[in-house]
């Protein structure tokens, strides 16, 4: 009777059993699923869990420095702006190339204002599951409205902002499209409830943004951050070299010259693996030639061990020595070093730098640039009387530069400007006919042939200083800037018009020359 009983108890708990065992079970699934979808990206970096980027730190970007001060004064003194009645500024939008120093703007705002810093990504609120994202949204903004002064950083925001329809029809929309709505409210929300929390966001873009996120009173300040120029990358390196013990030989005014384009992050780089490769070879300070193979391993690569034999050495130094003697002749910037030692994909290069920045070239230039690319290819016909496979990677520049002359600056105009008049054709657009693209491969064909007559006139003419710098080259493998005017210096040079040698009056002297 009692054993029955028991049993019948026993019976009648089993499911109950099951069904707590199951519950406990699927609330430790439902507990592990959401921290590591939840939590494998952190929702926001509070900038007092990282050092802070002092206002002094940034370096370079003056411009975007003046427009972000007042953001940080207004951050400091919000009263002081509320009792003249300006608005407050919303949202910052921080665009340029990357590694141009936007992240660390941000922050520097953060610290000049002396005021927290919340850091997302736009990426990190496009989730798997549909409205986690929003929810991340409205969590940081909460946040930050709650230590009452405060920037919020969300970096790389096409992730969330991009055009609507660009997006068209992929699986993440809906949930991208909630992100989006969600940040648009928390930006509008501003005006219900004036908290002093400013909103910076970085794209290497503004082209590709929603519409609704640049809008007046959402992201309408929008501040280019581009890369430096001479004097702001001599600061930036200044900067960064500060804890790094530099040899007499490195001129930080000099390097400043020669890496016209590079970002800050660029430099930032250079200098540091010019420190490692100092440290390699056990010196205590880093020297010239140590920052300059840096820069090299960045912008070429690194050193190659590659076997060729002497014929393919014999035209890797002409195709060079090619590149450098036409650069000499009609570019304004002098070739820089030459090296026939592999680097990179690259069997030889010749490096040059702009004297100066600049930021518009004329036709004239564009064309010599052309010329240069093309003096590898007219040096191995000049010399060999053949042509190789090597320069498909110049003729590809050659391509590009010429097609952009004629589509995007109007400049495939004939020479003597008797021809048609200069406009730009758009080959993108669908719009355009099949005869309009052929015109713009006739004319970019036309600028191409016109150089590549150019380059072979040149080196014709200068055979001997050709030949003079190939045997150098192979002789020493690489040839500094020094090295190379010396050659110059030798040879009795022709066709050297003025600095800016323009490509018509260049063929008639060699024209004359010949005469
Ligand atoms: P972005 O956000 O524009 O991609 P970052 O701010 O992340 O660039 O910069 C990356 C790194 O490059 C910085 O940590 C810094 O070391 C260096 N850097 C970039 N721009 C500058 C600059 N203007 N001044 C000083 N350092 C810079
Ligand atoms: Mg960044
Ligand atoms: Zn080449």
């Amino acid at each position: 009777m009692l054993a029955t009983e028991i049993q019948e108890f026993a019976f009648a708990w089993y499911p109950v059993f099951g069904v707590v065992f199951m519950a406990v079970l699927l609330f430790i699934f439902v507990k592990l699923l959401g921290s590591t979808v939840g939590k494998t990206k952190p929702e926001y970096v509070k900038a007092s869990d990282t050092a802070p980027v002092l206002w002094e730190d940034v370096q370079g970007v003056d411009a975007a420095k003046d427009e972000l001060m007042d953001v940080a004064e207004w951050l400091r003194e919000p009263d002081r702006f509320a009792a003249l009645g300006a608005q407050p500024p919303r949202g910052v939008l921080l665009y340029g190339p990357p590694g141009t120093g936007k992240t660390m703007l941000a922050r520097a705002v953060a610290a000049q204002a002396g005021v927290d810093f919340f850091a997302a990504s736009g990426s990190s609120f496009v989730e798997m599951f549909v409205g986690r994202g929003a929810a991340r949204i409205r969590r940081l903004f909460k946040e930050a409205r709650k230590s009452g002064r405060a920037v919020i950083f969300i970096d790389e925001i096409d992730a969330v902002g991009g055009h609507r329809s660009s997006s068209g029809g992929d699986g993440g929309s809906g949930e991208r499209e909630q992100a989006l709505n969600q940040l648009l409210v928390e930006l509008d929300g501003f005006e219900k409830d004036p908290g002093t929390v400013i909103v910076i966001a970085a794209s290497n873009t503004v082209h590709k943004l929603d519409e609704a996120l640049l809008r007046p009173g959402r992201f309408d300040r929008q501040v280019l951050v581009a890369p430096p120029d001479r004097d702001g990358r001599e600061a930036i390196l200044r900067a960064h070299a500060k804890r790094k013990p530099l040899a007499a030989d490195l001129d930080l005014t000099d390097v400043a010259r020669k890496t016209t384009g590079m970002t800050g992050a660029q430099l930032a780089n250079a200098l540091n693996e010019g420190a490692i490769i100092a440290g390699r070879a056990g010196r205590f300070a880093m020297t010239r030639d140590d920052l300059d193979e840096a820069l090299l391993r960045q912008s070429v690569g690194s050193q190659q061990a590659r076997r060729l034999s002497t014929k393919e050495r014999l035209i890797v130094a002409y195709h060079e020595a090619g590149h450098a003697l036409c650069r000499k002749l009609v570019c304004a910037d002098p070739p820089e070093i030459l090296s026939v030692v592999a680097r990179g994909g690259a069997l030889g290069f010749v490096a040059h730098s702009p004297q100066e920045d600049s930021y518009m070239e004329s036709r004239d230039e564009l064309l010599a640039e052309v010329v240069c690319l093309l003096g590898g290819r007219a040096a191995e016909e000049e010399v060999m009387g053949e042509s190789y496979s090597g320069a498909s990677s110049d003729l590809a520049r050659v391509h590009k530069v010429c097609k952009q002359m004629v589509t995007e600056f109007g400049m495939g105009v004939a020479l003597d400007h008797d021809g048609p008049p200069p406009i730009a054709m758009p080959t993108e657009d669908y719009s355009v006919s099949d005869a309009t693209r052929r015109e713009v491969d006739l004319a970019s064909m036309t600028l191409a042939r016109e150089a590549h007559r150019q380059a072979r006139a040149l080196l014709a003419a200068n055979r001997d200083c050709l030949d003079d710098i190939a045997g150098t080259a192979l002789e020493r493998e690489t040839l500094s800037r020094e090295e190379l005017d010396e050659i110059f210096a030798r040879h009795e040079l022709r066709a050297l018009v003025d600095s800016r040698g323009s490509g018509a009056a260049l063929v008639a002297m060699t024209r004359e020359k010949r005469e």
